[in-house]
């Protein structure tokens, strides 16, 4: 399987993999794809039922992962994904459960089950194994810079925490996230891990990092990298939960279910498009967003206008309250037939006008009909109302993000199930809960009194030379170094 741009749309000087696992967005500014999409049989999805029932989602993710990556032996494959996915980081056998909701058309994919309470780690946790043998395999090391105002930040954490040839440098607005998430990343005691909190607010972290991104020496001399939510490696990890969703829900062939997805940044629903674009039977992708609608707005409209920071709302569903939808220019790209001029120029006027228009065209028309998009997006007392439903008729708790979807999906039943996806857990977000519920939500044993620990984090004023600085001190740049920490003097 060969990857190409978005925005140059041809095969020409196609990359493999591994040549594509480590970055980010493609010279050409655009994003990676599969020049195309491997396609299921019926039979080969039959085959996967018996494959996920008895050896298991990290069977299941191998076989997925084999027809995107043929540059890691299948072998090898099984044993990435067997690390990671286990019972023990996502404290459930079946690492994916998918319950019904009472006796309805509803269903919820439970994606929130590892390490930090949101569906994050489900691609976080793969890209760190396929990092690790990545860097091996080249004898290279990695320094990830990133800024996060919650999920992102923690999952790469977790995920890549205790790895030799990499160093997390993670960015945060001071004093600004809830006290579970200061409370999850700054717990952290890893020596390859470094959390900074800056003086300032979340803006002022992502100029910091791009300010250090703009210096290319920099750049190449500390190995710079991302793990955010346009890599390819974490859309193809996500692939892997529709189709175990699907093989839960469905008894044989051909079946249709629909999955109602809380969106964002557009990473979530888009590997449920590149499902289904492979043959997997979706009848319809629900996209979900909050207050925050700027897709909700493009599936209704053709316009897709991207907002300002000032615009950008402050939600009780934070993780969806994004000013645009990076990975929206891969269904772009598939929806024009990977014209990779057009992608340029419609991009190019969210760059110059803040939009583009796609409403006259007869792609825009086959949103809906090909490509089984349909919307809706939900308010504050939307999101209580669905948490307090499902409580007091099901006993069963959400979190505001799910509740997003489930509100949504409501809207949209047809008869076929519908798999609304869990994203985060509900501890994650008590005030809400508290708010909708009148009741705390439970604390998995997992986190309890996590909020007690010790705190491990480095203070910094929004200046991009002291985080070079903070960079040159912290970075692994001799993983061969640490192997003889143990001899004399080995350690300076
Ligand atoms: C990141 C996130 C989302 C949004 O997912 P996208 O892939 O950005 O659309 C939704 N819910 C939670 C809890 C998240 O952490």
């Amino acid at each position: 399987m060969r990857y190409t741009s978005t925005r140059s749309g041809s095969a020409t000087g196609a990359e493999s993999f591994c040549e594509i696992l480590l970055q980010g967005l493609a010279p050409d500014g655009g994003l990676y794809l599969p020049v195309s999409y491997p396609q299921l049989s019926s039979q080969m999805l039959e085959d996967w039922r018996a494959v996920l029932e008895q050896e298991g989602y990290a069977a299941l993710a191998a076989r997925v992962l084999e027809l995107f990556i043929d540059d890691i032996s299948p072998d090898e494959l099984r044993r990435i994904c067997e690390r990671a996915y286990t019972p023990e980081k996502f404290g459930d056998p079946q690492i994916v459960p998918v319950t019904r909701i009472g006796e309805g058309q509803m269903w919820l994919g439970h994606l929130s089950n590892g390490p930090t309470a949101a569906f994050k780690d489900m691609a976080m946790q793969l890209l760190g194994e396929l990092f690790e043998y990545e860097l091996t395999r080249r004898d290279s090391w990695l320094t990830i810079l990133g800024a996060t105002s919650g999920d992102t930040g923690s999952s790469a954490e977790y995920a890549l925490r205790g790895r030799d040839r990499l160093c997390v440098v993670m960015l945060t607005p001071a004093g600004r996230m809830t006290p579970f998430q200061q409370a999850q990343m700054f717990g952290l005691d890893d020596p390859n891990i470094v959390n900074v909190e800056v003086d300032g607010v979340f803006d002022d972290c992502q100029d910091l990092v791009k300010a250090i991104n703009a210096d290319a020496e920099f750049k190449q001399r500390w190995h710079i990298g991302a793990v955010n939510s346009i890599n390819w490696a974490r859309l193809v990890a996500q692939v892997v939960y529709y189709v175990a969703c699907w093989l839960r829900v469905t008894t044989g062939p051909g079946q249709q279910v629909s999955f109602a997805v809380p969106t964002g940044n557009f990473g979530n629903i888009c590997a449920g498009h590149i499902a289904r674009s492979m043959g997997l039977p979706i009848r319809h992708l629900v996209l979900a967003t909050n207050e925050n609608d700027v897709l909700d707005e493009f599936l209704h409209t053709g316009v897709y206008r991207v907002r300002s920071a000032a615009q950008t709302l402050a939600t009780s569903s934070p993780s969806m309250d994004i000013s645009k939808a990076s990975n929206v220019e891969r269904f772009i790209a598939d929806l024009f037939g990977r014209d990779g001029a057009r992608v340029r120029e419609l991009f190019g006027q969210v760059s110059t006008a803040g939009q583009f228009d796609i409403s006259k065209t007869s792609q825009f028309a086959q949103i809906g009909p090909e490509y089984g998009f349909v919307s809706g997006h939900s308010h504050h007392a939307d999101r209580l109302a669905a948490i307090g439903r499902l409580w007091r008729e099901h006993h069963i708790l959400i979190d505001p993000h799910t509740a997003d979807a489930v509100h949504v999906a409501r809207q949209h039943l047809d008869g076929e199930p519908m798999i609304v996806l869990e994203t985060a857990l509900p501890v994650k977000f008590a005030t809400t809960i508290q708010e909708a519920t009148g009741e705390l939500p439970p604390v998995p044993a997992r986190f309890a009194g996590i909020e007690g620990a010790a705190r491990h984090s480095v203070r910094l004023g929004a200046d991009a030379e002291e985080l070079k600085a903070l960079v040159v001190r912290r970075a692994r740049r001799q993983p061969a170094m640490h192997a003889s920490a143990t001899s004399p003097g080995g350690n300076s």
